[in-house]
């Protein structure tokens, strides 16, 4: 294809709001355009590059007995409200009425129709298992759309849906699927950590999440590089380095520290490290005032608090003196009447804690004998920290989701009566599983992982061309020509060629090939023309081979496996 009939408008500067590598470059090489926030249009070459992602996708899902439908975007309320997600989810669900005023909302998943259709299409065990798929477009109205197409209000999503008859069938697509996009990503050329995760407002028994490590992304995991053990922090579990020896080894008693309420201000008038102290923090919960305690030197970890006690948030300065009748600064869990909630770590060791008085604390306080409180794990995990099932020291890797799998159960279909007969003629819930790939995601993730200070740097698989084809000076007749015939040898061999076939500066074509990031580029020069050999150069590792043009397929495939290993 030629660049002149192609629309490529690349840009000499950054844009300006942009934050993220991969939504910077985008923009630059022209592959996106945003129409409102979190709104995108897809340019020719980006739109390549989903194609390729969709089709990979799309070849996976078949290889594992998915069938693909379409579902559609806009839904009936009724569906929502069966299910109890209609008023569940807040703001993020865009809602909207017809013209006989009916409530409708846009899809933001498909749980919902899947078991409505399966509600509506199996009747018997014989028709089980179902695995449907589709790349539909969702739309969520995320609170920060942001870092470009990696976080976006309308995105195509590959999700897929497991229909089965017991825990043991979903179990067995469960694994077809973790298989499956463990293929995906691979050949996408991601670096990948497949990690235990929360199941958050889709319910269910288990998931897994496919993260690619990127400073870009907005989740993190919690790795144990001697056993595999990989979770989200949401909700990893660890083991902090323990207190130091005996911990606030003084007799239990009262001391005052005037104006001191921070830890580090309790610490520097105690003199004693923040490891031996306890941080207490009243949230407002669903069932009222609650206290999280943590070690002073760890830091309350909200979601995984949230899990435990549902949605909350800290309480007011007014609200911890109403229910603890104290300052903030002094609130300690001695004699408080407030359910409480300590982190693990806090089950041994004594410790200095607020002492619900104003200007002081308590030293030698003993969780559990001085104080009662359930124990539960809510503490951040920290690079560092111990590993919970080996103890070596766990790593911490800032990543993007990009896709996930979960055990939904019974969830949807008891509430949508999705049902089947089996061979008693009894009646059971149909046992589902969903499972989801973002390939705006992918793209924008492999250039997270893919790019240097000159572009973008495809894996050859998703590139939106295999060559970069690039004579020096169109305008000289010889040159056109070796660049015409090489396009045609190329694209015979089945590459997909985009031929930079502009009058333009050579600088300026070198450097959109570098932006643009294809995996190899052919330069067609003066050298070419006077010795006959072509210039054939990796995006990735910069290493140049000159070849004759009937070595020129095999060359340029060559270089293609070499940059995908
Ligand atoms: P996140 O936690 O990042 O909001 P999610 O848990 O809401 O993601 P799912 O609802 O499980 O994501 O969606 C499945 C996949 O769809 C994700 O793994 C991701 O690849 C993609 N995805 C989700 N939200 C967005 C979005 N706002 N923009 C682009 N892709 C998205
Ligand atoms: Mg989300």
């Amino acid at each position: 294809m030629r660049w002149t009939q192609l629309l490529i408008p690349t840009l000499k500067e950054d844009p300006a709001d942009a934050e993220a590598v991969s939504h910077r470059l985008m923009v630059r090489a022209g592959y996106v355009r945003q129409l409102a926030a979190g709104i995108y249009v897809y340019l020719p070459l980006g739109q390549r590059v989903m194609d390729r992602v969709t089709a990979i996708v799309r070849e996976e899902m078949n290889r594992i007995g998915g069938q693909e439908i379409t579902m559609p975007i806009l839904h009936p309320a009724e569906i929502w409200q069966q299910t109890g997600r209609w008023d569940a989810i807040g703001g993020e669900m865009f809602r909207l009425k017809d013209r006989g005023g009916r409530d409708m909302c846009l899809a933001m998943t498909h749980e919902e129709v899947v078991a409505w259709l399966a509600a509506h299409e199996i009747r018997s065990y014989r028709e089980l298992p179902q695995v449907w798929y589709q790349i539909q477009t969702k739309e969520r109205d995320e609170a920060r759309p942001k870092s470009g197409v990696l976080r976006t209000r309308e995105f195509l999503m590959k999700d897929s849906y497991s229909l089965d008859r017991d825990e043991a069938g979903l179990d067995a697509a469960y694994e077809r699927h973790r298989q499956a996009y463990t293929r995906i990503f691979a050949r996408c050329g991601l670096k990948i950590h497949v990690v235990e995760s929360d199941v958050g407002m889709m319910g269910g028994a288990g998931a897994h999440e496919f993260m690619a490590p990127s400073p870009a992304g907005e989740d993190s995991v919690a790795l144990c590089p001697a056993c595999g053990y990989a979770a989200n922090t949401e909700l990893a579990r660890s083991r902090p380095a323990p207190q130091p020896a005996g911990g606030d080894a003084v007799p239990f008693g009262e001391v005052a520290t005037p104006g001191a309420r921070t830890i580090d201000e309790v610490c520097a008038c105690l003199k004693v490290p923040p490891a031996l102290t306890i941080k207490a923090l009243m949230v407002m919960g669903p069932d009222g005032p609650a206290v999280a305690l943590v070690r002073g030197d760890q830091h309350l970890h909200e979601k995984k608090l949230a899990h435990l006690i549902g949605p909350f948030r800290p309480a007011h300065r007014e609200e911890v003196r109403q229910h603890a009748g104290v300052e903030a600064g002094f609130l300690g869990p001695v004699g408080l009447r407030l359910p409480m909630m300590a982190d693990v770590c806090l089950e041994s060791g004594r410790y200095v804690c607020g002492a619900n008085t104003a200007d002081a604390h308590l030293r030698g306080v003993v969780p559990g004998t001085d104080f009662a409180a359930r124990f539960v794990d809510i503490h951040e995990v920290v690079p560092g920290d111990g590993c919970p099932r080996c103890g070596a020291p766990l790593r911490v890797d800032q990543v993007i989701e990009v896709g996930n799998i979960f055990k939904l159960g019974t969830k949807y279909s008891k509430s949508m009566g999705a049902v089947y007969l089996d061979e008693k003629g009894e009646e059971h819930p149909i046992v589902m599983g969903s499972y989801g790939i973002g390939p705006a995601r992918i793209a924008a993730a492999a250039i997270e992982q893919g790019h240097d200070a000159d572009g973008i740097i495809w894996p050859p698989a998703i590139a939106p061309f295999d060559v970069h084809l690039l004579p020096v000076n169109p305008k000289d007749a010889a040159m056109a020509a070796m660049a015409d015939a090489a396009e045609r040898a190329l694209a015979g061999a089945g590459l997909a060629v985009l031929h930079d076939d502009r009058e333009d500066r050579p600088g300026v074509k070198f450097k959109d090939a570098d932006l643009l990031g294809v995996p190899v580029r052919i330069t067609v020069g003066s050298r070419a023309v006077k010795e006959g050999v072509l210039e054939v150069r990796c995006r990735r590792t910069k290493a140049e081979v000159r070849v004759p043009p009937d070595g020129l397929v095999e060359a340029v495939r060559q270089m293609r496996e070499a940059a995908a290993a």
